[in-house]
């Protein structure tokens, strides 16, 4: 028997904008299954941000399974540690999570989030960070992925760039969010990302969100 988990569309409220919840016919309630060997519908639905809607739609859900049964799963065995997932699918719109996560620009070009093909993790640690990039390279040829993001506190993982793209891709780019010249040194030689090879990339706070869209 699947778990039941708070639903997605009217956070338990059971009803929007006057009417039972169609997503959860008004119980507040859904079911909560496995979407792979290691990740509950539930884990990568979630946010703080609870009035706004995050119910995948069926194509985003089938996009999902298979991103996390292609590249987060093999990463949950290769690491050996469990995978806390901070953010998964953020719907999307201006109305939805992604923007109200990510804010301008993304409102123009939403992330991978908002099409079930992104998830932030926390590993466990700031060094299992950097193990999870590490081994994200050495699998590389065997696995689908676009885009690996260090963070501050998980690492971004997608398995293929946002449809708005125009066409499904996979850039190969490992990415750094810098916050200072001393995390960009210890980032560069702790990962050993060669930079022509990967489009390995550091960007900063100020100017992240432009240059992380334009590559
Ligand atoms: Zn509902």
């Amino acid at each position: 028997m699947d778990l039941l988990c708070t639903c997605r569309r009217c956070w338990g409220r059971a009803s929007v904008n006057g009417s039972p919840c169609p997503t959860c016919a008004g119980s507040g309630k859904v079911p909560d299954p496995f979407l792979s060997d290691f990740f509950r519908y539930s884990e990568v639905t979630g946010t703080a941000l609870r009035s706004i809607a995050n119910d995948p739609d069926d194509l985003t859900l089938e996009r999902m399974r298979r991103h996390l049964r292609d590249l987060v799963d093999p990463l949950r065995v290769g690491l050996g540690v469990p995978l806390y997932c901070t953010s998964g699918y953020r719907s999307p719109g201006p109305r939805g999570l992604d923007f109200a996560v990510s804010g301008p620009p993304f409102d123009v070009r939403p992330s991978a989030h908002s099409d079930g093909t992104a998830t932030d993790l926390y590993p466990g640690s700031p060094r299992t960070i950097l193990d999870a990039v590490r081994w994200i390279l050495a699998h590389e040829s065997a696995l689908a992925w676009d885009q690996v993001i260090v963070e501050g506190g998980c690492v971004h993982v997608a398995s293929a760039a946002p449809r708005t793209y125009g066409e499904w891709v996979q850039r190969r780019h490992v990415l750094v969010r810098v916050r200072s010249a001393e995390w960009d040194a210890w980032e560069r030689t702790r990962v050993g990302v060669e930079p022509a090879r990967y489009g390995y990339e550091t960007y900063r706070d100020d100017d992240d969100r432009q240059r992380s869209r334009t590559v």
